[in-house]
């Protein structure tokens, strides 16, 4: 008999991580929770299992990573229903999320060598007695620590890239979706059966402290700006190295030669998608005044035709973590007190574990609304003057993740003053798809890059040699 719980709230009983439906309460799945000595016996075995996968060189690493891609592919529909009965995303948005994790781990199994390999290196001072190359080797062991929203990609995007680089991988998925995470770990040890290069630990609130003090060579941490600070105090501690891809509240720009169907279509994906639970989810829209009116119409009508429910059809699915529920409503309501409309949805949107879209217009800029990040299926939109003003404010909030713009004449120079690790002209996320470009953000976002070639070098420490003749 299928077991029900509190709908998703994750807790412990008798050792054991019990993993819940956000909508449903239906079980998901358990597993057992790593005490920190247990954390630390962990990071000990990946150690001697990341001697023995390095050793395995570019070419051993790439034949079984790609196989590892192979299983992901070929198990794509299961691993997405296991997504969408864990974090209750809907089965649509779970298979381009698993489609695009396959991409990178393809890309990075491939490309490895090329970016990390043995190189010589000229220089002026390396004269006819010299010479000089250059090489990437791994740290060792990567404590991968990642976020409940994009339960493959994100721990994908550090563990591949980790991986192809020669490193051993322990991962510390959200107490959201364990069930996920361990399904990465148990179908990768299918294919490499011989050591534990890549395996994973569970729990709630501490595992994730205890795994950057257990020795680990390097952390990837992908969650929220507090704790990636907590993650950066940890790892001073030992000077563990870290990449931090932290939070984001991106904004996106519409200019007065926008394609404004385009737009407003790119904008109801960008904004709404995975019910606005996406680091890269557009979250501010400043649209100049000119064109203003025509793309709130289209915007509003293309949003309010989406449908919302637990359903894997649905459109938008549940808010995967209920206190995230509390966060989205008081913005909400804090907007519209303070003078914001709601052109479509509102305060009575909010209908736990469920947040219909709701597009909210005259917000103050100091309201929490246009300041914090939100993470769900609401988006703000304001009246501009014109290109400058919208990229001075687009730029005032301490969020740098990305942003998009849409426009001819203008495009290229606006995307490149925003103040982001990346952006998109006429489009919305799609950055994050392409594996041959880094991802990353500056300021309250985070630093480090995962994806393409910077991607790799994160994994791997570089090493110059110089050799007299
Ligand atoms: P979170 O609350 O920060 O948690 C992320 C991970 O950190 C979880 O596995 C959590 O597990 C662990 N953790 C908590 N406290 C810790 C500590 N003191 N030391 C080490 N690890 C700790 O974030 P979330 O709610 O899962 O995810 C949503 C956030 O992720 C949003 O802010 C979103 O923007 C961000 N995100 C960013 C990106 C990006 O690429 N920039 C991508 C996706 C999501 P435990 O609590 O069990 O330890």
């Amino acid at each position: 008999m299928t077991a029900v719980h509190t709908p998703g709230v994750p807790r412990v009983e008798n050792g054991e991580l019990i993993s819940t439906n956000p909508a449903t309460g239906v079980e998901a799945g358990r597993l057992r929770v790593s005490d920190p000595a247990a954390v630390r016996a962990t990071v000990d075995r990946a150690r001697v299992a990341a001697d023995w996968w390095a050793g395995l060189g570019f070419a051993g690493r790439r034949a079984r990573l790609l196989r590892w891609r192979a299983v992901l592919a070929n198990r794509l529909t299961e691993l997405a229903e296991l997504a969408h009965l864990e974090g209750g995303k809907p089965v649509a948005d779970a298979i381009v999320e698993i489609a695009s994790a396959v991409e990178h781990i393809d890309w990075a199994a491939r490309n490895a060598r090329r970016v990390l390999g043995h190189r010589r290196v000229r220089s002026r001072l390396v004269v006819a007695e010299f010479a000089a190359h250059l090489e990437y080797q791994p740290y060792g062991v990567v404590g991968v620590i990642g976020p409940w929203n994009y339960p493959v990609l994100t721990p994908v995007s550090s563990a591949a890239y980790a991986l192809a680089a020669g490193n051993a991988v322990v991962l510390k998925p959200s107490e959201y979706t364990p069930v996920v995470g361990q399904w990465l770990v148990d179908t990768f040890a299918e294919v490499v059966p011989e050591q534990p290069v890549f395996s994973a630990v569970h729990g709630l609130g501490e595992v994730g402290a205890a795994l950057c003090r257990s020795g680990v060579n390097k952390v990837a941490f992908t969650g929220s700006t507090a704790t990636a600070k907590k993650v950066m105090a940890a790892c001073a501690e030992s000077l563990t190295p870290v990449l931090l891809e932290a939070g984001g509240k991106d904004a996106m720009i519409v200019d007065e030669d926008a394609d404004l169907d385009a737009a407003a279509q790119a904008c109801v994906w960008g904004a709404l998608t995975n019910a606005g639970q996406t680091c890269i989810g557009i979250e501010r829209a400043y649209v100049v005044e000119p064109v203003y009116d025509a793309f709130l119409g289209k915007l509003v009508e293309k949003a309010g035709r989406l449908t919302v429910g637990a359903g894997d059809g649905a459109d938008i699915g549940p808010i995967t973590m209920p206190a995230q529920i509390a966060v989205i409503r008081r913005h909400i309501t804090d907007a519209v007190a303070a003078g914001g409309r709601a052109v479509l949805g509102g305060p009575d949107a909010v209908q736990p574990p469920f947040v219909r879209p709701t597009i909210l217009v005259d917000v103050p800029e100091d309201a929490a609304a246009v300041r914090e990040e939100t993470f769900g299926p609401t988006l703000t939109v304001r009246r501009v003057r014109d290109a400058d003003e919208a990229v001075a404010l687009a730029n005032a909030v301490p969020y740098g993740l990305g942003g998009s713009v849409f426009g001819r004449r203008r495009a290229v120079a606006v995307a490149r003053r925003l103040r982001s690790g990346m952006a998109a002209i006429n489009s919305t996320l799609t950055f994050v798809g392409m594996s041959t470009l880094p991802f990353g953000g500056v300021g309250d976002s985070g630093f480090g890059r995962i994806h393409g070639d910077d991607g790799l070098r994160e994994f791997g420490r570089a090493k110059a040699v110089t050799r007299r003749r």
